[in-house]
C-alpha cells in the first residue's frame, strides 16, 4: 500500500507463460500477455475458461503452476503494492458492519485524516453516492453496492485496478453508467486497468486491448487492438462501423474461428 498523493501513476503488467492446473484439470495454459501501463485491457472468454484464476494469480492471491507475473518490472510474489481489486460478488466485497464512508476509508487508514476524508468525499461523489455515505451495504441496491466497491478502489488511487466481471449482476442502465464512470476516472488518473468479462460488447467498448481466451485449457486466441476514439459514447461508439467489425471479430474468435 502506498501513501503517495501522486495522481498519475501506472504500471505495466506482464504475464509470462502462465499455466495453472487444479489436480488434473488444466485451467489456463501458457498465457503470455502484456498489459500496458495507463491503458484499459480486457480479458474476454467463456465461463470457466480461467479468467478469475488469472486475476487471482495476477493479484498475488494464488500462484501459477508455471510461469510468472511481473508488475512494474518486479515479479509478483504476494499482493503487490498499489493494487486494487473489484470482485464480481459485490455482496461480499463490502464490510456489512461498516457504513459506505467507512468502507471507502478502510484502505486509507494509514493516511492523515484530512487527506483520507477528502479522498473519501471525492470518490463517493464520483460514483454518484453523495448523500448515501451513512448507509450500510444491506440498505443499498446491488448497483449501489458495486458503486461503493468501485469508490473504495478509486479512493485508494491504485496503480493497477483489477476488476472481475464487475458489472455482471447489475441492471443494464447501471452497467453502462458504471462502464462510463470507469473510463472517465481511468482517463483522469491514467491508471492501468484490467477488466475481466464474458460480455463481448463490453470488452470492445471499454478496451484499448482485448485479450481473447479460448475454451479450456485456455490459451490466448488473439490479442485485438481496439483503435476506437476516446472519449467513447454508449450510442455513438456502438454504432461506429469499426466497433461492429471488432465485435464481430471477437465473437468469431470466441466461436473458435479465425474470423
Ligand atoms: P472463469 O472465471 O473464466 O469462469 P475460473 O477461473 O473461475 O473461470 O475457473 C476455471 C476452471 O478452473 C473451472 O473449470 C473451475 O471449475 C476450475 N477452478 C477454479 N478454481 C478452482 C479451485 N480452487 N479448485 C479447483 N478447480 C478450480
Ligand atoms: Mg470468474
Amino acid at each position: 500500500m502506498t501513501s503517495s498523493t501522486t495522481t498519475k501513476m501506472s504500471a505495466e503488467l506482464n504475464l509470462q507463460g502462465i499455466s495453472k492446473s487444479y489436480g488434473t484439470l488444466m485451467a489456463v495454459r501458457s498465457i503470455t500477455a502484456q498489459i500496458p501501463a495507463g491503458k484499459v485491457s480486457v480479458i474476454v472468454g467463456p465461463s470457466g475458461c480461467g479468467k478469475s484464476t488469472l486475476l487471482r494469480i495476477i493479484s498475488g492471491l494464488d500462484t501459477p503452476t508455471e510461469g510468472a507475473v511481473a508488475f512494474d518490472g518486479e515479479p509478483v510474489v504476494g499482493v503487490p503494492d498499489g493494487l486494487a481489486m473489484v470482485f464480481q460478488d459485490y455482496s461480499r466485497s463490502l464490510y456489512p458492519w461498516m457504513r459506505v464512508d467507512a468502507n471507502v476509508a478502510f484502505p486509507l487508514r494509514h493516511l492523515p485524516p484530512a487527506e483520507r476524508n477528502e479522498r473519501v468525499r471525492e470518490s463517493i461523489e464520483a460514483v454518484g453516492l453523495k448523500g448515501k455515505e451513512k448507509l450500510y451495504p444491506w440498505q443499498m441496491s446491488g448497483g449501489m453496492q458495486q458503486r461503493a466497491a468501485i469508490a473504495r478502489a478509486l479512493a485508494f488511487r491504485p496503480k493497477l485496478l483489477l476488476m472481475d466481471e464487475p458489472y455482471a449482476s447489475v441492471d443494464a442502465q447501471t452497467r453502462s453508467d458504471l462502464e462510463d464512470l470507469l473510463l472517465e476516472i481511468q482517463a483522469k488518473l491514467e491508471i492501468t486497468v484490467l477488466v475481466v468479462t464474458h460480455d463481448i460488447d463490453e470488452s470492445v467498448y471499454l478496451a484499448d486491448k482485448v485479450i481473447v481466451l479460448s475454451a479450456p485449457p485456455s490459451v490466448v486466441a488473439e490479442t485485438v487492438e481496439v483503435d476506437l476514439p476516446r472519449p467513447r459514447d454508449q450510442v455513438r461508439t456502438k454504432q461506429d462501423p469499426r466497433f461492429v467489425e471488432l465485435r464481430a471479430h471477437v465473437t468469431s474468435l470466441l466461436r473458435g474461428g479465425s474470423d
